[in-house]
């Protein structure tokens, strides 16, 4: 899955151990005023409902319920924070195209993420949830457009790549750079990941260690 092989077995081994240390729940923020501090590094996580960003955020940090799915109460129109090993945070931002939420309802934590990501100094990166079946639709655009116009620097994430065959994955991967080669902000690197089998979850640590420096 990373055949350009962006980080060695050194830190890739790194990242592992980092993630194998404590990982809790911190908070859940429903309004920009309810944000905590901005001392530790933070990477954000955004994408469709459903697209499997719990289960992603749960496969990182090697727990099953740290995160919940979005098609549970509570938590999900907010805005939370996980803190690992206390030397950085994982950010669960709302996932967006609800079918069954209410407009209002959807602007409500929509902004709220957008107002998050206009805002956070120690943002080192955004990663934009992708289902691997169905890549890049145009919700996804709108997504991407307020990152390139927040200037965060987001690195697309294909989920679920258990779901294709492999030359399958690597179509999608190939394409899906392609749309984003000329986005300002986009990562040009797309990583496939399964959260079900763990293919690129190694990887994804360890791209949050590097632009954390921890
Ligand atoms: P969220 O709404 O984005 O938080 O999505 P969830 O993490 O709740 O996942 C939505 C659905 O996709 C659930 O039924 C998961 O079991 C499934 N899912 C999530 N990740 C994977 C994966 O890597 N592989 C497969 N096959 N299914 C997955």
């Amino acid at each position: 899955m990373s055949e350009d092989a962006a980080f060695d077995a050194e830190a890739l081994e790194a990242a592992r151990k980092l993630f194998a240390r404590e990982a809790r729940f911190m908070m859940g923020a429903v309004s920009m005023s309810g944000l905590p501090d901005t001392e530790l590094p933070e990477v954000a996580f955004a994408g469709r409902s459903n697209v499997g960003k719990s289960s992603l955020i749960n496969a990182v940090v090697g727990r099953t319920h740290l995160a919940r799915a979005s098609n549970e109460p509570g938590r999900t129109r907010e805005v939370n924070f996980f803190v690992v090993d206390e030397r950085l945070r994982l950010v669960d931002l709302p996932g967006y195209g609800f079918a069954r939420a209410s407009k209002g309802e959807v602007k409500k934590f929509q902004n709220l993420g957008r107002d998050y990501l206009r805002g956070r100094p120690n943002l080192k990166r955004a990663f934009l949830l992708i289902d691997s079946r169905h890549g890049l639709k145009a919700v996804d655009d709108e997504a991407m457009a307020a990152f390139d116009v927040a200037a965060v620097s987001y690195q697309i994430i294909l989920t679920k790549a258990d779901k294709l065959k492999p030359a399958e994955v690597e179509a999608v991967v190939a394409r899906t750079e392609k749309q984003i080669a000329k986005r300002p902000a986009a990562f040009p690197r797309v990583l496939a990941t399964s959260s079900e089998k763990g293919g690129g979850i190694p990887e994804l640590r360890a791209e949050i260690a590097s632009v954390c420096e921890v």
